[in-house]
């Protein structure tokens, strides 16, 4: 029988996959996979995919996004002269899909497997075969959504040893499926047996990733607003091309703690153009955006009480849509379900993966189980709670990659130092579920020396953590070029040298490293306190001079840090008996 092709037809983007030895696998259309869900004319020339998503930004009278929001309606939409169906728009996108990977994987596509999302009505699932007529395929089904991702979900076996199904037991009855997109949000409550039912479906259809690239523009156009005096909320060319900026930002702000926006040449209604420049941090983002997380979280709270079950009766909770890959997102729902029942599969590809399955089963191909490889711990920093007074003794382990994360995973914090010219920070690794590090096993760590700044000078810290095991940290005084990066084979800590110096007796790396950044701040806090306390002049100046000339060696790294050490500690001693 012909192969049947499995297509998720998204709101922002779309995907096609097939099965392949008995696995689903993404046809890498447009470069990954994910293809814009994005129609542009250019000139007589029709764009669709990448290529519409970049020219949409400058020419959105042009282009056609979000299509699916109109299907089963009769609405029409100008692209040139010409005017078209919804159906028409998806019907391109359809095309171009099975055109692309046409060229990619050799033979023809003709028989398709659609995914709906599950409260599509009956004329917007019309609508949509439609749309795949009017593409010259046979559309053999139309799917839900979330029961795509669960038959993908169900194909996954998942590394992790106690995430693992267990063998003669049906291994999850309750999925909940979150999929926030680009432009929707949807939230299903699945019972998982021989059929794939849906016991409650909800959501907010004007709600998705588009909604959080606005709050980020918001913030860029007050900005210009205060500069130079330009008011571009209602000019379309600048909000689409802020709306790209914008989405970027957002995106990159999913792996590293901060990000800048340099953006020149912003078009203006007077002819000039305007620039940006500005710094967002993954907390800006995510307190700006808190409301519309709080909105989903009120979808989720509904549709368990559609199905009648409690958080402790969900076995699973699938994340599907790009946006999910914003961190707070997971760990919004972690709060709520426990990380053991969160997902490791790749949000972007499961419904397409899942709709490849559902054309595998029809057509009588062989599935195979896939395996996925996830952080079987949770890999966390050493810091200091700012939450207690006596800072010494709240040593905890704030979480950077989470347990069960799918891998190659990178993923940065950001930190702040806790004194005024702090000299240096450590940074222990350590692996676990807990926040107390001795309930986590230590299992390497260095240290980054920080240049002169206030207290709450931002530091960040990145982990990778690649298929191999190994963590790769990066810690980065932000502003100042102090940085530093090490390697620790986490599956075989015991043997990794980091951890073996840390480790071993007395002579303690980990505890050389407190002590002398200890020692150096009680020296330079000392001769700060006597500078003020004494009235001498000259005595103010001889240890003004030895504090700056102990500094700078400390900035330097200097070869004779201990001797102007020596040197400023005498002057203390001196000063100190007559104080
Ligand atoms: P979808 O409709 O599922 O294709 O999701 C598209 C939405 O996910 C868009 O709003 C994207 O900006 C967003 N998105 C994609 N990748 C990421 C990421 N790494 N972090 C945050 N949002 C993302």
């Amino acid at each position: 029988m012909d192969k049947i092709y499995g297509i998720d037809l998204g709101t922002t983007n779309s995907c096609i996959s097939v099965l392949k030895d008995g696995k689903p696998y993404t046809i890498p259309v447009d470069g990954n996979g994910i293809v814009p869900s994005v129609v542009s004319l250019d000139g007589e020339n029709l764009l669709v995919g990448r290529s519409a998503w970049n020219r949409a930004a400058a020419f959105p009278e042009q282009s056609v996004r979000s299509v699916k929001r109109l299907m089963g309606t009769a609405e029409k939409l100008k692209l040139g002269k010409k005017s078209y169906d919804p159906e028409d728009i998806s019907a391109m996108i359809l095309r171009y899909l099975c055109d692309e990977a046409k060229k990619i994987e050799g033979g023809d596509i003709d028989k398709v497997v659609i995914t709906v999302p599950a409260y599509f009505s009956d004329a917007q699932r019309r609508a949509t075969i439609e749309a795949g007529k009017r593409a010259g395929l046979t559309v053999e089904r139309i799917i839900n959504e979330p029961t795509a991702a669960a038959l993908f979900y169900d194909q996954v076996k998942i590394s992790s040893p106690d995430a693992a199904p267990v063998p003669g037991k049906t291994p999850w009855q309750h999925v909940l499926v979150y999929d926030l997109g680009g432009g929707t949000f949807d939230v299903s409550v699945l019972r998982m047996g021989e059929i794939i039912e849906v016991m409650a479906s909800t959501g907010d259809t004007r709600l998705g990733g588009d909604d959080f690239d606005r709050r980020i523009v918001t913030r860029i156009l007050r900005q210009i607003k205060e500069k130079d005096g330009l008011d571009l909320e209602d000019y379309v060319p600048a909000l689409a091309r802020l709306g790209a900026v914008a989405e970027k930002v957002k995106i990159t702000l999913s792996e590293s703690a901060a990000t800048r926006v340099s953006e020149a040449h912003i078009p203006t209604p007077k002819k000039k153009t305007c620039s940006v420049s500005m710094e967002f941090s993954r907390e800006d983002l995510e307190e700006m955006t808190d409301d519309l997380v709080e909105r989903t979280i009120t979808s989720v709270e509904k549709a368990m009480d559609e199905a009648k079950l409690t958080p402790d009766k969900i076995d699973r909770v699938l994340l599907v849509g790009g946006m999910t890959r914003m961190p707070i997102v997971a760990a919004r729902l972690e709060r709520i379900f426990g990380a053991a029942r969160m997902p490791v599969v790749d949000p972007d590809l499961s419904v397409a993966n899942g709709a490849a399955i559902q054309g595998g089963i029809i057509s009588g191909a062989n599935c195979e189980q896939i395996l996925v490889d996830v952080t079987p711990h949770t890999l966390s920093l050493e810091v200091l709670s700012d939450r207690d007074e006596d800072y010494l003794e709240t040593l905890i382990c704030a979480p950077i990659i989470p347990r069960n994360t799918q891998i190659p995973a990178t993923r940065a914090r950001t930190f702040h130092s806790i004194i005024h010219n702090q000299d240096m920070v450590l940074l222990n690794v350590y692996q676990g579920e807990s926040t107390d590090p001795n309930e986590n096993t230590l299992i390497g760590g260095t240290k980054l020396k920080l240049a002169k700044a206030d207290a709450g000078c931002p530091i960040v810290v990145e982990y990778s953590y690649d298929l191999n095991g190994i963590v790769h940290l990066v810690a980065e005084q932000k502003g100042y070029s102090r940085k530093t990066e090490i390697r620790i084979d986490s599956r075989n800590p015991e043997t990794s040298q980091d951890l073996s110096e840390i480790e071993e007796g007395e002579e303690n790396e980990a505890d050389d490293f407190e002590e002398e950044a200890k020692a150096v701040n009680f020296v330079t806090q000392r001769a700060r306190s006597l500078i003020e306390a004494t009235t001498d002049k000259d005595k103010q100046k001889l240890l003004t001079d030895a504090l700056k000339r102990y500094e700078k060696a400390l900035n330097d790294d200097d070869d004779d840090i201990d001797d102007i050490e020596d040197e400023l500690l005498a002057l203390i001693e001196e000063n100190a008996e007559e104080n």
